[in-house]
């Protein structure tokens, strides 16, 4: 169905009711005054337009309000992060109570651990991905010593067979299988961000349960990538920054899902602030601590402003479209992108990224056979961003919100001249 011709490349342009969309970001330029080839929306998205528009805007209330900033304006802030919630659920298939923006994400994780990562004396191991992203790893070893525990013991790893690149899933169940008595969670990455594997987290959810523990997702690379239906999914919680996918700036604040079943669990061991408490009675300060249903109960601070000015320009530009039909281009997009890798005739180059479009988002990660980073830095220097990761592994990702089939197409010929 695709075709490796320009002219191809030009009328799915044409045809696509999205390609609109492109004019709603910033694209960045070389010095030459040139737009960049922008693959690395996987790691930092692009701006949107309407940023300077919101942030514009809070400023102006400060300015013009102060402290009654909090509750004038069209966009009072004390319940501005309420704002974010519905469109932010949506992403991610999640109900409403169930999501919460906060923190940043390794914040987030530990915070999640505190409540659900309960180990006792026989049941304490933690599972992740081996190669998972290096701060899940330093926080779930963290996590352990923090317990008392031997990470030697009490990390599992969940690794690819010996000659592959991917996780199969019978190989977790192997795992619980043997050690599920002593194994107290599972945190994993819900789409990697090394090979690009998009993960059946039902299948994930249910294995964990089987075994009576808790399953917690970190969807860095899944949030506005993937549709994750994580209410549906079944776990236990889960994990998101929003400078990736979600294109909300370097840094910006995180999300937070807790399932629904446990909204209402006021027994679970949590940190506390004021944020955590009881809305209609925070201001009284004299209260004794009412934990909140929901997401919103593992809130500690008052968040900054700033950072959700950007978030809520971003979802905005979500809500427009829809994550389906962003899911519809994305998988024709990333099709059309392996399509033409596959065309170059080299043996230099393999995509360890699953071929299944249900098994992956828009990230392709692209191995190179005795690797060094000049392919990477070549690309670069045709005005092409892509990502390197060590050891061997460029990782691009078309996005479709600003991502054409003619970046998807330059990017490729580039690519070909250069092997
Ligand atoms: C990007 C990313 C992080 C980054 O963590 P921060 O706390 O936002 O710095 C962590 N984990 C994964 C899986 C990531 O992809």
């Amino acid at each position: 169905m695709y075709s490796s011709s320009l002219a191809y490349a030009i009328q799915q342009d044409k045809e696509d009711a999205l390609a609109p969309l492109r004019e709603a970001f910033h694209i960045p330029k070389t010095k030459e005054g040139k737009e960049w080839l922008y693959f690395t929306g996987n790691s930092l998205g692009l701006q949107p337009k309407l940023t300077e528009k919101y942030i514009q805007q809070e400023l102006n209330d400060w300015a013009n309000y102060g402290v009654e900033g909090h509750f004038e304006g069209d966009t009072p802030w004390l319940p501005y992060h309420e704002f974010l919630t519905e469109k932010m659920a949506a992403i991610v298939g999640a109900k409403p109570l169930e999501v919460v923006v906060m923190n940043t994400l390794t914040t987030n994780l530990h915070l999640l651990m505190v409540s659900f990562y309960q180990p006792t004396k026989k049941k304490f191991k933690i599972v992740i991905e081996s190669d998972a992203f290096p701060s899940d790893r330093y926080a779930v070893e963290s996590q352990l010593r923090f317990h008392g525990f031997d990470p030697e013991e009490g990390l599992v790893e969940w690794r690819p067979r010996a000659g592959e690149e991917l996780l199969r899933i019978e190989d977790l169940e192997s795992i619980m299988q043997e050690q599920g008595d002593e194994i107290a969670l599972l945190l994993i990455g819900g789409v990697n961000y090394y090979t690009g594997q998009y993960l059946n987290l039902k299948a994930i959810a249910d294995i964990g349960h089987q075994h009576g523990c808790m399953v917690g997702i970190d969807l860095a690379h899944g949030a506005g990538n993937i549709s994750p239906e994580l209410h549906e999914s079944g776990v236990d919680f889960a994990a998101w920054c929003t400078y990736k996918y979600l294109n909300s700036g370097p840094g910006s604040l995180a999300g937070l899902f807790v399932h629904e079943r446990h909204a209402h669990n006021r027994d679970l061991p949590r940190f506390s602030g004021w944020w955590n408490h009881n809305k209609a009675t925070r201001f009284n300060m004299r209260q004794p601590f009412d934990v909140m249903p929901g997401a919103e109960g593992w809130q500690l601070s008052n968040p900054p402003i700033l950072s959700m000015a950007a978030i809520r320009a971003s979802l905005e530009v979500f809500d427009q479209v829809g994550m389906a039909a962003l899911r519809e281009k994305s998988e024709k997009l990333t099709g059309y992108f392996e399509y033409l890798i596959n065309q170059i005739d080299t043996d230099r180059i393999k995509i360890i990224t699953p071929s299944d479009p249900r098994q992956r988002g828009c990230q392709l990660s692209i191995q190179v056979k005795d690797a060094d980073k000049s392919l990477h830095n070549a690309l670069m220097e045709h005005h092409v961003i892509t990502d390197w990761r060590e050891p061997d592994v460029i990782r691009c990702a078309p996005v479709p919100l600003y991502n054409s089939f003619q970046d998807v197409y330059h990017m490729v010929e580039i690519l070909r001249k250069l092997l």
